[in-house]
């Protein structure tokens, strides 16, 4: 009997506990269509168990036994639930197996002496005994229904709230067997839609392949689905009117003049690209991918001329007053002399120029202020992976419309850049400028420490500046700021008589830019610092960086860091400390001998860490993704991509009948937004 239709509401349904109604509602079911889009986060083989396990693992195991004992103890103010599991065909050699549970009253009204369960956890070696704490389980009754959970690749689904695993599955299995499946809305109209077989085996497989097999057209659907969105987006900010900012070529072509050096063939190609975006009656909003080194600044002072050119005030934005103030002295530098006025505007200071600013330098907190600018045409973000598609489209909402250039030295991969910057036109700065000199890096045990301390005097003793880069142990105030003290008395024991400076993010900002600025001028020769320097910061005469602990940082991280040697002609050392890393730890660190490529870089970090990090509150105001994988499934998203891009490009608001469905998804993930945005 599979005539229901998905949208019937769950509370007509009497095979649904009345008491369960709300807590499915809080976890976003109220359909039967809602129940069939629950997909599991991840399956257990009940065919075949492990064998119960005589060491701790590191993966988890999925086991079936027999509860034969269970205690209750008190344990000062713990509470400790523990049951002995023998396995389910016991042999002499097995070893029944404890398991443990803390603070959990619920767990002990479940489980009984008797019963038989699977678990689902790591086991650990406790007291030279193997235990699994608070392993997930599952009581396994001889009912009718024993078949949907046991004896198969059984689906374990999001939970929570009083609704179990074994009750959603009860309730899904049903669900799929009553619902007419080809009444579940689809968003991707193209091809033959997705066959009945295909909600049954991605909850109910009955094989890895025939699992992997929906997988893949349930994830082409919902590529397809956040693809709509941000090429949505994407188009209505393209369509949007801008202004038209022509610009002379005045400003533009004395700075170019007084340069000491030529622009690189990408950075000419680059600035191209964006100064037609400028022209166009049409907004931009467009995104510059740049290793470190490349030489965005340049091309974000470009962008900004021309708009002052046409008459518009054009502000570049930092993440940090560190790079506020960098960016303002470097363009001193460079329009002072030509007689083009620059401002600096920050909640720590402000210098503002005689005759108007046209050109502004200040943080990102600025903003999102109503005030302070009188005819904005221009915002350059620099150096901003975690600005997101929210803050993005906080700018776009602007009363004033300013065309928008984002800026990252995160080389990003493109599945994730169709991803986060999806609603961004990309430009890419290939190449770097010649002239620079090597950096070598190299990773060492810090039991090497005494050589490396006796090569980094020698340089100094040359008249060369370093850094010592050390991690974050807490975010507490406190313990930074002592960590900072205790590192900074270290080095400066160690290195005397140089200089040694600190820097960290608990400095307030003129006695950090003090700091800097000591840096810049050689006052300081060697600065320890947290990752508060990791964006931006060009000091060339710095050409040996010490970074401690390295292993705790990410792959991109360190990358972004060494940016900030080999910015001279000299050859650069970049030395990373480890204590004693062995294997894939030590693996990680040695991909940074072998490669300086961003974007190489970039992928190993994706393929250690996940995208997680990367997406991360970046991906605020997008539909969430359950089934595809980024990694896996790049191709997929490319796909996606083109055939949104497609439905667009014909039917630009989706006003065609047949996009009904897509324009009211689309709508929906605005207003959950502008909800965001609160
Ligand atoms: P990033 O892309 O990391 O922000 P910057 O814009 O800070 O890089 O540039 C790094 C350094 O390279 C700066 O000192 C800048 O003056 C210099 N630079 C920029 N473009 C060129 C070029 N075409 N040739 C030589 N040096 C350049
Ligand atoms: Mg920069």
């Amino acid at each position: 009997m599979s005539s229901l239709a998905a949208e019937m509401p769950l509370d007509a349904l009497d095979w649904i506990p009345r008491p369960k109604l709300a807590p499915l509602r809080r976890l976003g079911l109220a359909t039967l269509g809602d129940l069939i889009r629950h997909f599991p986060h991840r399956y257990e083989d009940r065919r075949i168990f492990d064998r119960f396990p005589d060491g701790p693992s590191d993966i988890p195991l999925c086991l079936f036994g027999e509860v034969k004992k269970t205690s209750y103890r008190r344990f000062g103010p713990r509470r400790i639930f523990e049951i002995r599991l023998e396995e389910e065909d016991a042999h002499v050699l097995s070893q029944p197996l404890t398991c443990r549970w803390y603070n959990m009253p619920w767990v002990q009204k479940m489980i009984a002496g008797g019963q038989r369960i699977v678990l689902f956890g790591k086991p650990r070696l406790r007291n030279n005994q193997v235990v699994m704490e608070h392993p997930d389980f599952e009581v396994i009754e001889d009912d009718a229904g024993r078949s949907i959970h046991f004896d198969r690749i059984t689906p374990i689904h999001p939970a929570g709230d009083g609704v179990t695993p074994r009750l959603l599955r009860i309730l899904i299995y049903r669900a799929i067997s009553e619902t007419d499946l080809a009444t579940l809305p689809l968003l991707w109209p193209c091809g033959s839609g997705i066959a009945p077989d295909v909600w049954r085996a991605i909850h109910f497989p009955e094989s890895d392949e025939a699992r992997e097999d929906a997988r893949l057209q349930l994830v082409r659907e919902e590529f397809f689905g956040l693809q709509i969105v941000l090429c949505a987006r994407h188009s209505a900010v393209r369509s949007s009117r801008g202004m038209s900012r022509r610009g002379t070529g005045e400003h533009q072509a004395k700075v170019l003049a007084a340069l000491p050096f030529e622009l690189t063939a990408s950075q000419r190609e680059v600035i191209a690209e964006i100064s037609a975006d400028l022209a166009s009656p049409f907004r931009m909003n467009r995104l510059l991918q740049g290793d470190v080194g490349s030489g965005k600044t340049l091309v974000a002072l470009c962008a900004m001329l021309q708009t002052a050119e046409a008459g518009w005030q054009a502000a570049l934005m930092a993440p940090t007053q560190i790079l506020a103030e960098q960016h303002y002295l470097n363009f001193r530098r460079i329009l002072d002399p030509l007689g083009i006025p620059v401002a600096l505007r920050t909640s720590a200071r402000t210098e503002e120029s005689p005759g108007g600013p046209p050109l502004i330098i200040g943080t990102h907190a600025l903003l999102f202020e109503k005030s302070g600018f009188e005819n904005l045409g221009l915002v350059v973000i620099d150096e901003q992976h975690k600005f997101g598609v929210l803050q993005r489209s906080r700018l776009i909402a602007r009363g004033d419309a300013p065309d928008v250039l984002v800026m990252t030295a995160t080389p990003i991969p493109r599945t994730i850049t169709q991803t986060l910057y999806g609603d961004l036109d990309v430009s890419v700065l290939r190449e770097k400028p010649a002239g620079r000199g090597r950096v070598v890096t190299a990773v060492r045990d810090s039991s090497k420490l005494p050589d490396i301390i006796k090569f980094l005097r020698e340089k100094l003793a040359e008249g060369r500046q370093a850094y010592v880069v050390y991690p974050l142990i807490d975010e507490s105030e406190k313990r930074e700021t002592k960590a900072a003290t205790i590192e900074f008395e270290k080095w400066r024991e160690l290195l005397a008589p140089a200089t040694v400076g600190l820097v960290h993010g608990r400095l307030d900002s003129a006695a950090k830019e003090d700091v800097m600025r000591r840096f810049r001028e050689g006052e300081i020769s060697v600065l320890v610092a947290t990752t508060v320097i990791e964006v931006g910061v060009d000091v060339p005469n710095a050409c040996i960086m010490l970074i401690e602990d390295a292993g705790s940082f990410g792959l991109s991280q360190i990358h972004q860091l060494r940016g900030r040697i080999g910015r001279g002609p000299e050859k650069s050392y970049c030395v990373l400390l480890h204590s004693g890393a062995t294997g894939p730890a030590l693996e990680k660190l040695t991909t940074l001998e072998k490669t300086s490529d961003g974007f190489e870089i970039a992928e190993a970090d994706l393929r250690l860490r996940g995208p997680g990090d990367l997406l991360g509150t970046a991906q605020t105001g997008l539909p969430p993704l359950r089934l595809g994988n980024l990694l896996q499934d790049g191709a997929l998203m490319t796909a996606a991509r083109e055939a949104a891009q497609a439905i667009l490009r014909d039917d630009p608001d989706l006003a065609a009948p047949e996009h009904r469905d897509l324009k009211r998804f689309v709508e929906k993930s605005a207003a959950a937004l502008a909800a965001a945005d609160g």
